[in-house]
């Protein structure tokens, strides 16, 4: 079928593929399973934390005016009446000049208002009572944890839609959540098409390949909080392709197909979407690699049509597949991030379309720089190795020079946590 392709600009094409993203549904998980998935619900404070004043040290808790003639020359003597550690509760009141002996966390005893630590104090014993002699002044709230001074009741602390990180959970977890609501992983299929490939663990044979693009999408989905379904591989064959895609988009929230979406003689795939009545947002767009990068809808259901070429594939994974996946569990933060870095390499070609390289980054004397992880073909798979970033090269004339300053794309969350902490 021949197709005359218009390549729009990539900001056209995520615009194009966000413009209209069902929500996906959510459901409750146990705090245990809750590391990385996405909040389904706003964590609001439902008390203060502290709950109750606390001490910050093992010492003594006392009245901080019963100190205020303390000095080096003329201590004050305080009366030792109780003994307290964490998670214990001195009933009786305290009377002037007198304190209780307390540990790190414990609830302040009612009536005290400072702690001095054990090793500012002198202990001794007189008439078989205990003292502590103290030497200087403490004031006020000295060494106490005051109810609520980290964190007030009623706070907005954690948007829906961020990520749950060991600190989210022990958030979650003072607050008595043993469950939590998240958002529910949507269910991507991946689908490779092409009569060369093999499967992983089938020799390789004549003008045959390994399927190495499921792994990497399945991978890639995992890691930006989906669940990938392994659907196989399909020959090149329209027939049997399209009814194995119909069948399968009853199985999953998201299909992704790799290959066959090209102009070829046997890339099947746009004949599909016309055969499944799929609206084609694109079928090109003005980047390099992965030009031939198509996102169609049926109902509200995302098919993405990735390029074959590895390097190619899962770029249109980064760029269109993760903003639709992450606006599903409403997390507010679904592009990779960017910021900008100094090219340590030349790309003096010129090029109608942008250019996306796979680079690792690294600070020199705090600045970014970005080297090329190696081939710059989109049939590579060595270049995604070791890349932590993708260059963006807009369209050129006259190409980009070493030491050029460019917008780079961060392929990992890690260190700069899609947080939206309120
Ligand atoms: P296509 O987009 O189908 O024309 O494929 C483009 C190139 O990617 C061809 O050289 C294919 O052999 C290769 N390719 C296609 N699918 C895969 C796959 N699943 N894993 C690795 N390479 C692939
Ligand atoms: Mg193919």
């Amino acid at each position: 079928m021949l197709i005359k392709r218009n390549a729009i600009s990539i900001g056209e094409a995520v615009q194009k593929v966000m413009s209209d993203i069902e929500k996906g549904v959510t459901e409750k998980v146990t705090l245990v399973e809750a590391s990385d998935r996405y909040l389904a619900e706003d964590i609001v404070a439902n008390q203060d934390v502290p709950a109750f004043d606390r001490s910050l040290y093992d010492g003594y808790a006392i009245r901080s005016e019963d100190t205020k003639n303390a000095t080096n020359a003329y201590p004050v003597e305080l009366e030792v009446v109780g003994h307290i550690g964490a998670g214990a509760v001195f009933h009786n009141g305290i009377q002037p000049y007198q304190a209780v002996r307390i540990m790190t966390g414990a609830e302040m005893p009612e009536g005290c208002n400072a702690v001095i630590m054990l090793e500012h104090v002198k202990e001794l014993t007189k008439f078989d009572k205990d003292y502590i002699a103290v030497d200087r002044f403490i004031s006020e709230h000295e060494r106490v944890f005051k109810k609520g001074q980290e964190i007030q009741k009623g706070t907005y602390l954690v948007e829906k839609g961020t990520r749950i990180t060991p600190g989210i959970i022990a958030l979650l977890a003072t607050f008595g959540y043993s469950e939590v609501l998240v958002g529910k992983k949507p269910v991507v299929g991946v689908l490779a098409t092409g009569s060369e490939l093999l499967e992983i663990d089938e020799p390789l044979v004549p003008g045959k390949i390994r399927n190495s693009n499921s792994y990497m999408l399945m991978s890639q989905i995992e890691k930006v909080g989906a669940q990938p379904k392994y659907l196989g591989k399909l020959e090149d064959d329209l027939d049997k392709s399209f009814e194995v895609i119909r069948n399968e988009l009853e199985n999953v929230d998201i299909l992704i197909t790799t290959g066959g979406v090209s102009v070829g003689d046997y890339d099947y795939l746009p004949e599909i979407y016309d055969r499944l009545g799929a609206t084609v947002f694109f079928n090109k767009i003005a980047m390099r690699p992965g030009s031939v990068t198509t996102v169609a809808k049926l109902g509200r259901q995302f098919l993405f049509g990735l390029s074959g070429n590895p390097s190619a594939s899962f770029i249109g994974f980064e760029l269109f597949v993760r903003p639709v996946i992450r606006t599903m569990l409403n997390n507010k933060e679904p592009y990779l991030a960017s910021q900008k870095a100094i090219l340590e390499n030349s790309y003096p070609t010129p090029n109608a379309f942008a250019q996306l390289i796979r680079t690792k980054i690294e600070n020199h004397n705090s600045t970014v720089c970005a080297t090329s992880t190696g081939l710059n073909m989109s049939s590579s798979i060595t270049s995604l190795v070791g890349a932590d970033a993708l260059v963006v090269l807009p369209p050129t004339e006259s190409g980009y020079e070493k030491g050029e300053i460019v917008d780079i794309l961060l392929l990992s969350d890690e260190g700069q946590e899609d947080f939206s902490v309120v």
